[in-house]
């Protein structure tokens, strides 16, 4: 029988034919933790009394959730993923260099390998042909140690793409669609692959946005076959050697099938406080906001802050409005400097925070007040998410974040474009 993308991953990674369901135990080419899940993973490898990692090279520990800290507690806990990596060879992301999971498909993560990482986010890299996905940092502890670990197959959803954006409707607003549609939980330890002919046509950028949401509706991960697309990519990070041909079998056996044409979307916007509350812009009542933040693992690239930047030149913030911009990692934010798009935001009135987690985890650089309102690029709103369980969020592409910001609510984008 044929197989999907995930079946055929886990497969070759398990050493035999794996089915929906089944447990197996897998290779794993690659690991990962931030420093908020990564001390607790450090403190169980030393419980295990292993005195090597799997892979020091492909061990990964970020320092992007509260980079910089904003606190002794959180400088502790830094201290402690630097010391690790020194003393056992890992691989340190330290303050500056951005986002993890950004950071992971720029630099690490090639197709048809599994990753694993202490962070629910890591399904981003799914857009690469791999099989990512997100475990407790007790389980990652023993990845570290042993380089395999359990995982049961998951069914797949094949979600089929026809169809071309209208103007104003971005990767973003697909997958609040989609999260809407199925709901937080409809897709609850499931792989979404995402096909059809749309696919083509989608950016890197945009199968990154995709994948990484993949989560928010319960999925284990969010996959896209390999293509020309990732060849260039790859090709661009200097890992064209990397490229493998990762696609489902023609035959292969789906447990749902959802069809989506991108040219019946229209901007959407996902509302307080779960992620699936979405309302496309023209049913979302009048919203006025205090801050907006543009960035994160889900849309703070490159062509994410060339968007920005189309729709804030010339133009300021509105009084009242705080405008934070974090590029998602410091090659981002090099190419942003060299492309003269962040002068476009300090001149609009913006704030430029480091690259890396920020506003988005709530721990530091845009928390908000009570009562307030935020509209951001992230991928979650849920109460206290970005720092006050008294703040409101809503969720949105980063041009109808960037054409909000300008008018002081929530508003439609397609009314510059
Ligand atoms: Fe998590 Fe936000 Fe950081 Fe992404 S940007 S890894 S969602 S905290």
């Amino acid at each position: 029988m044929g197989q999907t993308i995930a079946e055929k991953i886990l497969s070759l990674h398990a050493g035999k034919n794996v089915t929906p369901g089944e447990l197996i135990i897998a290779n794993i080419d690659a690991v990962m933790v931030q420093d908020g899940t990564g001390p607790l993973a450090v403190n169980e490898f030393k419980k295990l009394n292993k005195t090597k990692l799997f892979n020091p090279e492909r061990t990964i520990l970020f320092i992007d959730h509260a980079a910089p800290s904003p606190r002794k507690e959180l400088s502790n806990s830094h201290s402690v993923l630097r010391e690790f990596a020194k003393e056992y060879g890992a691989v340190l992301s330290e303050i500056g260099e951005g986002v993890c999971h950004q950071r992971l498909v720029e630099s690490y993560i090639n197709p048809g390998e599994v990753l694993l990482g202490a962070d629910s986010h890591t399904c981003t890299s799914g857009a690469l042909g791999a099989f990512a996905t997100g475990v407790g940092s007790t389980d990652i502890a023993v990845v570290m140690a042993l380089g395999k670990t359990w995982l049961k197959v998951p069914a797949t959803y094949k979600i089929v793409l026809e169809g071309e954006f209208q103007k104003g409707v971005y990767a973003k607003d697909l997958i609040l669609h989609l999260i809407g549609l199925i709901g937080a939980d409809g897709a609850t330890y499931k792989a979404l692959e995402f096909t059809g002919n749309a696919v083509k046509n989608l950016t890197m950028s945009e199968r990154f946005t995709i994948s990484n949401m993949a989560v928010e509706a319960g999925a284990k991960a969010g996959l896209f076959e390999t293509d020309e697309k990732t060849y260039e990519y790859l090709k661009e990070q200097g890992r064209a050697d990397k490229f493998k041909e990762i696609k489902a079998d023609t035959d292969a056996k789906y447990e749902r099938v959802i069809n989506i044409n991108l040219s019946e979307l229209k901007p959407t916007i996902s509302c307080p406080h779960t992620v699936d509350n979405t309302k496309t812009i023209d049913e979302l009542e009048h919203v006025e906001i205090n801050q907006v933040y543009i960035g994160t693992c889900t849309n703070g690239r490159i062509e994410d802050l060339r968007i920005v930047a189309k729709i804030l030149k010339g133009n300021k913030v509105k009084e009242g409005v705080r405008l934070l911009v974090a590029p998602a990692s410091r090659k981002v934010f090099l190419e942003a400097l060299k492309e003269g798009l962040i002068e476009t935001f300090v001149e609009a009135g913006a704030s430029i925070v480091t690259s890396g987690c920020g506003a988005c985890v709530g721990v530091h650089a845009g928390i908000l007040g009570d009562g307030e309102v935020c509209l951001a690029t992230q991928n979650r709103n849920f109460k206290g998410r970005m720092g006050n369980t008294e703040g409101f969020i809503y969720l949105s592409s980063p041009a109808t974040a960037a054409y909000s910001a300008i008018k002081g609510y929530i508003a439609d984008v397609r009314e510059v474009l």
